[in-house]
């Protein structure tokens, strides 16, 4: 279970999250909607401690990202100790982010080696199996670079994967994609709903919210403006700038 509580963060004057409060029960998806410049990618980073946050706290499973509680205060964590709990969150960027200089089973295994998870044969089989789950067992050894954006994409959804994150984060994972395809990579990410794992995807996919979201979360300005059930928010949205943004992107 992760729980967002009050979480403010500014650039100097510039608040770019206000009091952001969210809750996401485990094995939920929740959708991330809004205008750029909303702070929906500073929320992300914020989950994954990428982005220290200036008010409020955030935790995974009682957890507290960044922070350890000792008796009524909480002191920072070491990186060491922030790179360990980072195991436990995925992370997808827009742009795949695979290590160029590394075969797709290269880049999966990459992570489970560093943290020493998994012996060099283990994290090899582990790889071919996710790589398996998102269709491309065959290109096992090819170079990234070789890949189309969408494969790319689902190699990348395949490391984040590698580590049995509690949570996967998206960020706009379909938007460097051609058109024809973003499909295969929306379909990668249903078939994980669909497996139980928490994700949180920003996207503007209203479609793929849809189908696939638990609850959909509309942020302007640092803040949440109206969130809900799929339905509830793109069927039937309270706020005039959510109508106004759905009016837009539908
Ligand atoms: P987009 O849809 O364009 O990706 P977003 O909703 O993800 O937008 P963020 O990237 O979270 O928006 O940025 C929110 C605001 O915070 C923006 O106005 C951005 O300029 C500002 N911001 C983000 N990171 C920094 C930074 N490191 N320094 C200063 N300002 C920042
Ligand atoms: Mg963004």
């Amino acid at each position: 279970h992760i729980s967002i509580a009050g979480v403010s963060k500014s650039y100097g004057r510039f608040k770019a999250l206000d009091d952001v409060s969210l809750e996401l029960p485990p094995g939920s998806v929740t959708v991330i909607l809004g205008p750029s410049g909303s702070g929906k990618s500073t929320l992300l980073r914020a989950i994954n401690h990428l982005e220290r946050v200036d008010e409020g706290f955030i935790r995974i499973d009682g957890d507290y990202i960044g922070y350890r509680r000792k008796g009524n205060r909480l002191y920072e964590l070491k990186e060491k100790a922030i790179l360990k709990q980072r195991i436990g969150v995925g992370y997808v960027f827009q742009n795949f982010n695979l290590f160029p200089h590394l075969t797709v089973l290269e880049n999966i295994i990459e992570a489970p080696l560093a943290h020493k998870q998994l012996s060099r044969t283990d994290a090899e089989r582990r790889a071919l199996q996710l790589l398996e789950t998102v269709g491309l067992r065959h290109k096992a050894d090819a170079w990234p670079r070789h890949l189309s954006g969408g494969q790319q994409q689902r190699v990348a959804i395949a490391r984040a994967l590698a580590l049995n994150p509690k949570v996967i984060l998206f960020d706009e994972p379909t938007s460097a994609l051609d058109p024809e395809l973003v499909g295969e990579v929306l379909d990668t990410i249903k078939q994980l709903a669909r497996s139980g794992t928490t994700l949180v995807v920003v996207t503007h996919e209203i479609g793929f919210a849809r189908e696939v979201a638990d609850n959909v979360v509309f942020m302007v300005e640092g803040k949440i403006v109206e969130q809900g059930s799929a339905g509830q928010v793109l069927n039937q949205p309270q706020h005039p700038r959510t109508r106004r943004f759905l009016a837009k992107v539908l």
